[in-house]
């Protein structure tokens, strides 16, 4: 029946952070102790005041269909989250809602990209950039990276990845999966490149904006000539553990938030009532009241660092925002270990999980074959418990 299938769908990857935990979920419900940390999810509940936002919601009678661009209400302290956070000042027809930030991703390439045009993005990069710009019938072009320039791109490296057929440049700080954050001054120095080629835009994905530890966020609109052609996507999935909740939104052009909720409304129409609701609760509290949760990744990112530092083989940079960490572990290729060759990350990925029991994500995924992602959303007992059993397989 597989033939039946269009030739799009059958040439789509499957995501591979999904895949991984869905492998890892499927091993624990075989009644195997799998340590997952291959998905980027915090493992804080939401906290209490969003929950009662959304109880109320139900109890108040949200109920019917949404706009397709979300609530007013809800656009409206969007507007006012960028002005506080991050200084630019949108209007609220400047504002689409989505159902996640992978939504407002996808309709910006979506309504942005032709047939044949290129779309930048710096590896490593998410997981689905690439798959969403290939449906789009865009070329993902990677604009490569390494540890040694903490997985950061340098202007000179940028202007020379420009041709005639670029669209789009994805940035995406704090970056998921290195955690590399770009200060102002790097990102003002890219956008001089871009000052050259006024036909390129700009997808800025800041969902990681909350989970910084030292280099402040800045928000690429912020430059001013940068803010007419960059869409700033953020959501609540990662700063407010909401990721189930399904709630991205991106600050635009008018013209490019209008092509998105046309898009939109042709595919999923206005994201959930109830999660809006909560989302208003949410964006109005000030960031104070999710800092607890940024505090603990700190110090998990601190546990982690230092026991991987101490694995032979392993080589990390030190990431200042998100939450993970993107070992280069190409010293293991070529090695058998437990009777099992490890040729390259994907190899290396598997044979944790199924020696070790530990899930992780294979840097393919992102543009670096060298590299593995594990993901630090996890308890402290978990994080050491994790590590150790890495540390025991590999003999160290
Ligand atoms: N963005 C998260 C991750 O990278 C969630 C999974 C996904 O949508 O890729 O793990």
């Amino acid at each position: 029946m597989n033939n039946y299938l269009s030739k799009k769908i059958k040439s789509l990857p499957v995501s591979a952070t999904l895949e991984m935990a869905a492998k890892a979920r499927e091993l624990k419900n075989k009644g195997i102790d799998i340590i997952g940390l291959s998905l980027g999810e915090p493992d804080f509940n939401t906290p209490d005041f969003i929950k009662d936002a959304s109880i109320q919601a139900i109890k108040d009678n949200y109920n019917s269909y949404t706009p397709v661009d979300g609530y007013e209400e809800l656009k409206q302290a969007v507007c006012e989250k960028f002005k506080r956070d991050n200084e630019i000042n949108y209007e609220p027809n400047q504002i689409v809602i989505s159902t996640g930030a992978k939504q407002s991703i996808a309709n910006t390439i979506q309504v942005l990209v032709n047939e044949g045009e290129d779309v930048l993005l710096v590896a490593p990069y998410w997981v689905s950039y690439s798959a969403i710009v290939t449906l789009a019938g865009g070329n993902p072009i990677e604009i490569r990276s390494d540890i040694s320039t903490d997985f950061k791109i340098s202007p000179s490296k940028l202007e020379k990845s420009i041709t005639k057929k670029t669209k789009l440049l994805i940035i995406n700080s704090p970056n998921n999966p290195s955690g590399s954050v770009y200060s102002e001054d790097e990102l003002v120095e890219l956008s001089k490149i871009l000052d050259k080629f006024p036909n390129i835009f700009i997808l800025s994905d800041e969902i990681y904006e909350h989970i910084n530890y030292g280099i402040p966020h800045f928000s690429f609109a912020k430059i001013p000539s940068m803010y007419n052609r960059t869409i700033t996507v953020n959501g609540l999935a990662k700063a407010f553990a909401m990721t189930g909740w399904r709630i991205g939104y991106l600050g635009a052009p008018s013209w490019i938030a209008k092509a998105c909720t046309k898009m939109q409304g042709q595919i999923t129409s206005g994201t959930n009532c109830i999660a809006q609701r909560a989302t208003i609760s949410a964006l109005k509290a000030p960031v104070s009241k999710i800092q607890y949760m940024v505090e603990e990744f700190s110090e998990r990112r601190k546990l982690i660092i230092s026991l991987l530092n101490d694995i032979k083989g392993i080589k990390i940079n030190k990431p200042m925002g998100a939450f993970y960490v993107f070992p280069d572990i190409s010293y293991f290729f070529g090695k058998t270990i437990k009777n099992i060759k490890i040729n390259n990350a994907s190899d290396f990925a598997i044979f944790l999980l199924e020696k070790a029991h530990v899930a992780t994500v294979t840097g393919d995924a992102f543009g670096c074959p060298n590299n593995i992602r594990i993901s630090y959303a996890a308890s402290r007992e978990v994080i050491v418990n994790a590590i150790e059993r890495i540390k025991k397989v590999l003999n160290c």
